[in-house]
């Protein structure tokens, strides 16, 4: 039986073409992009595509694009073997985040790529990029079950777990990284599964997808000099529910009192204030230091090692369930989908 893989096409850089009278890149048809790989062919896969109408640059996506995006893979998750979703790089890591919470039971491969040059240029990445996708959505295991049944990123010479990766580069052809989590495979003259490292979810798990992100989530960044004039807004805006704090190396932050009176505020306002570093790789560890303790004493959650990207869309989607304040902040310390390391 041919793999059969449904390739969701959302726009980004894979398959823009210049703008003839400004000359910047716009995102273009399917068609275009298809027509630019005619190789694809020669896998034997019986694809076929369903489209966001128009593509968009991923700057434009949003928390209603990952519902739609879900949907697509949902409503014919019995008809494929695997998902290549077409993505643009820059907010890549947060549509696989989120598609990571809302496709729960997930068994099957959902792979997102994209380039950061154009199909159709004469030098590129993209047309690599999305047939190891491909490859990697149609791969089983000795069994004969799919090896990845997880989303994840296939980007360069990397397979990332979804939730794990962050953009790292604006330029470079390895433009994902995850410090936190190993690569799930390494793409080079083989395709080197890391079989150890890929979820395996329960054999009887079914898809049940959740749709709904509450988008009454904010970040605020931290950085030394910051002021309550410029804080106070971000971390109590009327209506906000939650807010991710980017703390300093293991999660640390100033003890002044304005700072952790305002957090203690927020938290008492019914806030969900979640501790994220802003380092790359480790995490919080908010007992290493007493000004990381100040934090955890005013009631703000440990992040732990979760990348920005899967705190903020793990809160939308815990909100988007209806669950209080409280239970989202019992939710926040367990992974839901792999994407932080305590409790593995
Ligand atoms: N701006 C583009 C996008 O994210 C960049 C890319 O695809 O590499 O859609």
């Amino acid at each position: 039986m041919k793999p059969r893989i449904l390739i969701v096409y959302t726009g980004g850089t894979i398959g823009m073409t210049e703008d003839l009278a400004t000359g910047a890149l716009v995102p273009f048809s399917f068609d275009h992009l298809m027509k630019n790989v005619p190789k694809i062919g020669r896998l034997g896969y019986a694809l076929d595509h369903v489209e966001i109408d128009p593509p968009i640059d991923s700057s434009n996506m949003n928390p209603t694009h990952w519902a739609q995006v879900a949907k697509m893979i949902a409503d014919a998750y019995d008809d494929f073997d695997g998902f290549v979703v077409l993505h643009g790089t820059d907010t890549m890591a947060y549509t696989a985040s989120a598609l990571s919470f809302m496709l729960r039971g997930l068994a099957k491969p959902v792979i997102l790529t994209g380039s950061q040059l154009p199909i159709g240029e004469i030098r590129e990445d993209g047309t690599e990029n999305l047939i190891t996708a491909l490859q990697i959505a149609a791969a089983r295991t000795g069994d004969g079950a799919p090896m990845v049944q997880e989303v994840a990123i296939s980007f360069g010479r990397h397979l990332w777990r979804g939730n794990r990766a962050m953009k790292v580069s604006s330029t470079n052809f390895g433009a994902f990284a995850s410090y936190n989590y190993p690569p799930l495979a390494d793409m080079d003259l083989h395709i080197v599964y890391r079989e150890r490292l890929l979820a395996r979810p329960a054999a009887d798990s079914t898809l049940s997808p959740l749709y709904a992100m509450d988008d009454a989530v904010a970040v605020a960044f931290l950085y030394p000099g910051i002021t309550e004039a410029a804080l106070r807004p971000q971390l109590l805006a009327p209506g906000a529910k939650a807010v991710v704090l980017r703390t300093f190396g293991a999660g640390n932050a100033p003890t002044e009192t304005w700072f952790t009176d305002l957090v203690a505020e927020a938290v008492r306002a019914g806030k969900v204030v979640v501790n994220v570093t802003q380092c790359p790789a480790g995490g919080v560890e908010e007992k290493r230091y007493a000004t990381g303790d100040a934090l955890a004493r005013a009631g703000v959650v440990s992040g732990c090692d979760m990348t920005c990207e899967a705190a903020l869309t793990k809160l939308m989607h815990l909100f988007g369930q209806g669950l209080t304040a409280a239970e989202v902040t019992a939710a926040m310390a367990k992974p839901l989908a792999g994407e932080m390391t305590i409790g593995e």
